[in-house]
């Protein structure tokens, strides 16, 4: 526990982040961190509650509640509190591969979880990952982890996002040789292309641990589609065990009229173009037509977002540091509560309403909160083949035959004036592609079906784990679920015989 009159002592303190105007200036991560001993005494908040609900990752009927990799987060509060940075650090190992991913990106259920947040602010959890995390990069406590000895079997992991990459570190700590196959050419899936840069950097931290794994053994081919460039059967013939971590890459897509002119994007083409090209040449290359990474580019431009949750709050804050004439974020969701709504009680996630880092800094160029809720767009507009404006309408949310479905509300269609828009809306699910090659069943909702806890698929010798699995997530449970099925794998290979 933490000191026993800590919580009401000491007020919740959070990061301080670079100013929103600063910020959108540079591509870079924007938190400062905090002091060591400012951050023992946030531990110190931590109250010893007696049955904590921040690690348990339970499934409530709402949805999940705590952490999902079920971090000892009570203990290494405690560890915090005392000064005991190393121990602190030893507890996070032991549950999570990829704290510094968590630290930075993860929308923290702990704290939605946490049993002071009944009726103070709770826990600042999440920094404390972070901070542990950074503080044994720095103090060099994390080193090449070398396996001892090696079992002569060979997995092969198809995808090098959060749920591969977990998979690929348990099985080789295991002694098996381990290679991740990734078909863009840098690893990391959705940490490298996908979240950009200021939220979670790309070479200072997902690649540090990329390193880290291959100096461990790990082999990682990029620039590899398993389905094309090697077919699932040679994979097959050639490894004890497949698993799959293909991610749910297929976009939602919005088939109103005009959505073929000319500046209507998926949001995973801006986002990823963006990344790749501030990777390659710090953004030198836009819009040459002799080169290949050329972005696009929203600079001068007015940008309309379509899609309330966090691949759409990216796409603003990518489109402000563009140098955007205006941003625009359409929901057809209702605005939610500023607090819990009755149906929405601890310890279940918050659903309120927040300022993500993307709205804070379009509220501060543009002076106010830039998503609009409860509005369905209907159609978009161009001269000639070019986006000129997208037609909105108001919508109000009716139930029948038991369902929610949007209705329109008349009088209230509205243009918006567009030069771009980035269609954020979600994934329907995995490609089907290397799945059918792989002869795998597939789900009613179109995902591998794969029972969680077994992550099995239909046909002998092949896994699926993460989003390909799940349907679009969080990077926490494509961890959860990269360790838990390299768990099943390991017990399946360590008895196969060649
Ligand atoms: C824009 C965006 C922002 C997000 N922000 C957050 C956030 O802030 N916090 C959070 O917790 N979650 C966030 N998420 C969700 C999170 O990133 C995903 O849930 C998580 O990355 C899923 O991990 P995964 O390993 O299952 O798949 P992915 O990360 O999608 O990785 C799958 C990989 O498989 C590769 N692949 C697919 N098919 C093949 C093939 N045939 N051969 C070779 N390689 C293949 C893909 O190229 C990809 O690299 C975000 C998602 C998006 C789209
Ligand atoms: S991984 Fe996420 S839920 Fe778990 S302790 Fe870290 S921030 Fe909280």
């Amino acid at each position: 526990m933490g000191k026993p009159t800590g919580f009401l002592e000491i007020k919740r303190e959070e990061l301080t982040d670079e100013l929103p105007l600063e910020r959108i200036k540079h591509w870079n991560e924007f938190h400062t961190p905090m002091a060591q001993e400012a951050v023992q005494n946030q531990a110190a908040r931590c109250m010893d509650c007696g049955t904590p609900f921040c690690h348990t990752g339970a499934n409530l009927p709402s949805g999940a509640s705590g952490c999902p990799v079920y971090n000892l987060i009570p203990d290494w509060n405690d560890m915090l509190y005392k000064g005991h940075w190393e121990k602190a650090f030893k507890l996070l190992m032991k549950t999570n591969n990829f704290p510094e991913f968590t630290g930075r990106v993860c929308p923290a259920p702990c704290e939605g979880a946490c049993v002071l947040g009944i009726n103070e602010p709770p826990v600042t959890i999440k920094n404390h990952e972070y901070s542990i995390i950074e503080y044994a990069f720095e103090q060099g406590w994390i080193t090449p982890q070398i396996p001892e000895t090696k079992t002569g079997k060979k997995v092969a992991i198809i995808g090098s996002g959060p749920a591969g990459l977990a998979a690929a570190d348990e099985l080789n700590q295991r002694g098996h040789s381990v290679t991740i196959y990734e078909r863009a050419d840098r690893a990391g899936g959705l940490l490298m292309y996908g979240i950009p840069n200021m939220k979670l950097d790309k070479q200072k931290v997902v690649e540090r641990r990329l390193q880290l794994m291959q100096a461990e053994g790990i082999t990682i081919k990029t620039g590899v589609e398993i389905g094309k460039d090697v077919t699932m059967q040679e994979l097959q013939q050639t490894n004890d065990a497949v698993i799959l971590a293909t991610g749910s890459t297929v976009p939602r897509d919005l088939p109103v009229k005009g959505r073929e002119l000319e500046g209507v994007h998926f949001a995973m083409d801006y986002l990823t173009q963006s990344t790749k090209s501030l990777l390659n040449s710090n953004h030198a290359d836009t819009r040459l037509p002799d080169r290949q990474d050329n972005y696009i580019n929203a600079k001068g431009k007015n940008v309309v977002v379509i899609g309330g949750g966090d691949t759409g709050t990216d796409c603003v804050a990518t489109a402000l540091r563009q140098g955007c004439k205006s941003v625009k974020q359409l929901e057809i969701m209702a605005m939610p509560p500023e607090s819990r709504a009755d149906a929405n009680p601890w310890p279940e996630y918050p659903k309120i309403y927040k300022l993500d880092y993307g709205q804070q800094e379009a509220e501060a160029k543009q002076g106010k909160d830039p998503r609009e809720y409860v509005v369905m767009t209907k159609r978009f507009k161009g001269e000639g083949d070019k986006l000129t404006a997208v037609v909105t309408t108001q919508i109000k949310w009716i139930s029948k035959d038991g369902r929610m479905i949007p209705q329109e509300v008349l009088g209230t269609e509205k243009t918006i004036t567009a030069d771009l828009v980035f269609l954020a809306m979600g994934f329907t699910g995995p490609e089907q592609g290397v799945l059918k090659q792989a002869k795998v069943n597939i789900s009613e909702r179109g995902n591998v079906a794969a029972d969680y806890g077994k992550f099995s698929t239909n046909v002998e010798g092949i896994f699926a784990a993460g989003d390909c699995r799940r349907g679009q997530s969080l990077v926490v449970w494509a961890i959860n679920e990269g360790r838990a099925v390299a768990k099943e794998c390991d017990g399946y290979v360590s008895i196969k015989q060649h």
